[in-house]
């Protein structure tokens, strides 16, 4: 027998929403949503479709799921076993873009929302918040309901985003914060000359040299709080004319530095500054990620605590991988917890899912919701 969430990932598949397309999809989950007593708000902005489903429950608190409609594109069609937007279920299988990142989390969610309705079960405040800009800038999709909620002072009490999270099974990988990401580009200035002539001329790579070489000796701090120390590569240097003769005036480094919560964007930008103290050095920063952090804590145990019923598996609660949505939210100061499907095909040809995988999400997220309280 199909399970409802494969019923609804296969739809979700079905409409081919490469970012920042949403097709329709967001829709379709209101058509599920509105008969289970769901209100849409739409918070669309510069043509990125966005939505808050909220349905007023009848316990206290307000738990939300996060996710996101868009994919990533398909790459070579031609190298698809089956087509990426024909959802073939084959062997127990769900092949397609999105199976995984993430329509079948999204899927997961609304079966466990749609069956606890069903049975009339008493429920927390729910909300779903579905972005379709998350695949690709992210500069009009969450960030831009979590502006609208703030004014509007409906943030919820903690966050699912429903990434796909887990390495080997369902339950194994909860991400309860991401490094944050600076990117970074310094130009230092001398004057060009010949070699010949140094006197006449100001070395920019001489100036640059010992400044690079003080920033890879920078200690940042250690590992602490489940994140790994912060890192600062240099991963480009750009000098010189080609010539053997030209001293060249203009020097440029290009740093990406992951940062754990211990350090800050500022502080960042003043130790890197201190390094180069005394040269002459225009600076470009780029926030490109904040970074976060859930607490241990009420709702991470909540969470953890599910996962054990279903799954019999502690899981692990981590930090690394790249970033996401999540950083929005709890910028804003919610407690996050992405737990999704596993990872093993996202953005890849040929990405599917276990059937099996749904199911066990579903009642993960089910028996989250039941048990979902605040403090
Ligand atoms: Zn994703």
């Amino acid at each position: 027998m199909t399970s409802l969430a494969l019923q609804i990932a296969v739809k979700l598949i079905r409409r081919q929403s490469p970012t920042p397309e949403d097709a329709g999809c967001q829709n379709m989950i209101e058509s599920m949503l509105a008969p289970l007593g769901f209100v849409r708000t739409a918070v669309d902005s510069n043509g990125i479709t966005n939505s808050i489903y909220t349905r007023q429950g009848e316990l206290a608190g307000m738990l939300a799921f996060a996710g996101h409609t868009d994919v990533v594109p398909t790459g070579p069609i031609e190298s698809w076993e089956h087509p990426p937007f024909e959802a073939v279920v084959k062997d127990n299988i769900l092949h397609g873009r999105g199976a995984q990142d993430m329509k079948g989390g999204i899927a997961c969610w609304l079966a466990a929302v749609a069956q606890l309705c069903a049975e009339q079960t008493p429920l927390p405040s729910l909300q779903l918040l579905i972005t379709s800009d998350e695949e690709g800038e992210s500069t009009d999709g969450t960030i831009r309901m979590v502006e609208y909620m703030q004014a509007q002072h409906t943030l919820p009490d903690a966050v699912i985003v429903g990434e796909p999270s887990c390495s080997e099974k369902v339950g194994d990988t909860i991400r309860r914060g991401r490094r944050g990401v600076v990117q970074a580009t310094l130009t230092f200035n001398g004057k060009q000359g010949h070699s010949a002539y140094p006197q006449d001329a100001d070395n920019a790579i001489h100036a640059a040299a010992p400044c690079l070489a003080k920033i890879a000796e920078i200690h940042w701090g250690d590992a602490s709080d489940g994140f790994p120390a912060t890192s600062c590569q240099i991963t480009n240097f750009n000098a010189g004319t080609g010539a053997s003769n030209v001293i060249p005036g203009t020097a440029q480094a290009f740093l990406d530095i992951r940062y754990n919560p211990n350090n800050s964007f500022e502080e960042i930008q003043t130790r890197i500054k201190q390094a180069c103290d005394g040269c002459d050095v225009d600076y470009e920063f780029d926030h490109v990620a904040t970074a976060f952090s859930t607490p241990d804590g009420l709702f991470l145990d909540i969470v953890c605590a599910s996962i054990e019923r279903i799954t019999d598996i502690r899981t692990n609660r981590d930090t690394g991988g790249g970033t996401s949505d999540g950083r929005f939210l709890a910028a804003a100061g919610v407690p996050v917890a992405e737990l999704g499907l596993t990872n093993s095909t996202i953005h890849q040809v040929n990405e599917c899912v276990a059937t099996h995988e749904l199911d066990t999400l579903t009642a993960i997220y089910t028996d989250i919701i039941t048990h979902f309280e605040v403090s």
